[in-house]
This record gives C-alpha cells, sequence and structure tokens, in this order.
C-alpha cells in the first residue's frame, strides 16, 4: 500500500533525479578540470596595494594579497569554484597593503607552499600572519636570487633580492622581484615596491633577465618607481598599475605615466579599470578589464599585444 502513496512515487522519482544531476555536476567539473587553461595573470583590484593572481590550468600563484579581505572577491571571480588550493604564494615584502589580505586568504584558501622574504617585519598583523601559515601547515620557503620555482608549467625566476645582502631599512628596497613566464610562452615582470634606482642598476647587470612583455609598475606608481632607464631595460608592451582611487599618496605620478606613455607602453589601472586580467594565446596577449571603458575613449578598446609593434616602438625610442 505505502508504495503507491503520493509521497513515496514523489521520493522515487526524485531520487534518480537527484543522482543525474549529481553525475551531471561531477561530469562538469570533471571536464572543466581536464581542459587546458591558457598563461593568465590577473591584477586584482584591491585598493592601495598589490595582488596577482597567476594561474595556467588548475594551479595558481598568488602574489602579494592587498591591504584587507578585498582580495577575496578577486580570487572567487577569478578560481574554479571548486578550487579551494593556491598551490604557491609568494609576499615580495612585508608591507601591510601587500601582506594583510593574506590573513582572509589564509580563511578561505588553503596555501600549499609561501616564499617569504627574508626581511620580517615586526607588526602584530604580520605576526598573526606567520602564525597562521604555521597553523595551516603551508611550506614556508626562502628563494634566493638566481632561483626558480615550476609551478603548472609556470615558471618563476627571483630576480632579487640575494640572501645574505646588506638589508635596507627601507622595506621597499627589500621588494622581491619575479620574472614569471607561462607553459607555452608569455612573460610578466613583478616589481613589488622596487625603488627605480635599485632595478635599473641590477637590470642593467643582467640584461634580458628583467625583459617581460607585461609589467606591475613598481611602487604603485610612484615617481621614483618606473625611471625611464628601468622601462628601456624591462621593455614591456603593457604595463598595470595596481592603485587605490583617490590615494592620499599622489600614486601615480603623472611623471610616470608621461614616461611609460612616452615609451608607447600601454597602461593599465586598478583604480579605474578594475581587475586587469592578460590572457596569453598565439601571437600574444589579449587584456581585459572588470570595469568597461567609456564608449567614446578609442584609446581603451581591447587590446591584443603584437610582438613586431612592440620592438618597433623600442627601436624607434633608441634612435
Ligand atoms: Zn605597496
Amino acid at each position: 500500500m505505502t508504495d503507491h502513496s503520493p509521497f513515496n512515487s514523489k521520493r522515487r522519482l526524485a531520487l534518480p533525479a537527484a543522482l543525474l544531476l549529481a553525475i551531471a555536476v561531477f561530469a562538469l567539473c570533471a571536464i572543466q578540470a581536464r581542459r587546458p587553461e591558457p598563461f593568465t595573470v590577473s591584477f586584482l583590484d584591491v585598493g592601495q596595494g598589490d595582488a596577482a593572481l597567476i594561474s595556467a590550468g588548475e594551479n595558481q600563484v598568488l602574489v602579494d594579497a592587498g591591504p584587507d579581505s578585498s582580495v577575496l572577491s578577486g580570487l572567487g571571480a577569478a578560481m574554479p569554484f571548486f578550487d579551494r588550493t593556491i598551490e604557491l604564494a609568494v609576499l615580495t615584502h612585508p608591507h601591510a597593503d601587500h601582506y594583510t589580505g593574506f590573513l582572509a586568504v589564509l580563511r578561505r584558501y588553503r596555501i600549499r607552499t609561501m616564499i617569504l622574504p627574508e626581511y620580517a617585519a615586526q607588526s602584530p598583523d604580520y605576526r598573526r600572519l606567520l602564525e597562521a601559515v604555521r597553523d595551516d601547515g603551508t611550506a614556508v620557503t626562502l628563494l634566493d636570487c638566481g632561483e626558480k620555482a615550476a609551478v603548472g608549467g609556470m615558471t618563476l625566476h627571483v630576480l632579487r633580492p640575494c640572501r645574505g645582502h646588506a638589508q635596507s631599512a627601507d622595506p621597499n628596497e627589500e621588494s622581491l622581484v619575479l620574472r614569471v613566464s607561462g607553459p607555452d610562452g608569455g612573460t610578466v615582470l613583478l616589481t613589488g615596491d622596487l625603488p627605480g634606482a635599485s632595478g635599473e642598476v641590477e637590470a642593467a647587470a643582467a640584461p634580458g633577465e628583467w625583459q617581460a612583455e607585461l609589467l606591475k609598475v613598481p611602487h604603485h606608481g610612484s615617481r621614483t618607481g618606473a625611471t625611464a632607464a628601468f622601462l628601456k631595460l624591462v621593455q614591456p608592451t603593457a604595463a598595470v598599475i595596481s592603485v587605490g582611487k583617490r590615494n592620499t599618496y599622489g600614486h601615480p605620478s603623472p611623471a610616470v605615466l608621461e614616461r611609460l606613455d612616452s615609451l608607447g607602453i600601454r597602461i593599465w589601472r586598478t583604480d579605474r579599470d578594475g581587475t586587469v586580467t592578460a590572457v596569453w594565446g598565439p601571437g600574444g596577449f589579449r587584456v581585459s578589464t572588470t570595469v568597461k571603458p567609456p564608449q567614446t575613449s578609442a584609446a581603451r578598446l581591447p587590446f591584443q599585444h603584437q610582438s613586431d609593434n612592440f620592438r618597433s616602438s623600442f627601436a624607434k625610442e633608441r634612435q
């Protein structure tokens, strides 16, 4: 008798339907997991600070995490919903606008390995971060200049600082600089808050190693960050300035914007463009932004990097 009750017939239908749905979701996840993903770099809109998510397939590298939990919305949008593991995190230097967001990241995601700077901050938040890293079982490593790390086909080359160097009292001077290359090409240079005076000397000492198609402009576009000599050594096609709206530092400096412009380097800014994402494919990379550019501005239409244009613009500059 009970078999014929409406309640049970609904259940008989509901169970296979739920099972089918579960199989469909599982299959979708499996397809998504197997689909090869291109080399992608997203400069997350975290206000006045830095956070860059670099990925290839299911492998993510997070370089800096911004000043607060605003990093989480950028990560949520950029990472697959089922992926709660960040393979590698890097802190360029211990300033709050670069590390505080890691406290929020660690509450939501597992970070497998973290590269920390040799230079440590004494603030309570930094101590809390070190405790959280230890409590989560995240492996901590220090990389020396010249060392490389490989994650999912991506290569991270640490260009500075070198272990055992005389430490500066200025944490910006201790910024770790990374050149990351994608599995099938594509290069991005991440510079933390590196002062340009140091950058141009060190880049000149290792010609070629600092060259990259896409540059994260040092120190939020500060006047002393990207010097003309530094930009000519890196030779980027495009540059991203990670900066907060109406910040009190006056970043980015008009002089830096002018320098980039005069060298024909295309500029994106997180304060105006929101999260800026570069995706590499055959022939170069394309940039998209979360804030849509005004329709009237022809200069801000979708951008495709072209190697030949890039070389000719620098060739002109050198003449
Ligand atoms: Zn900073």
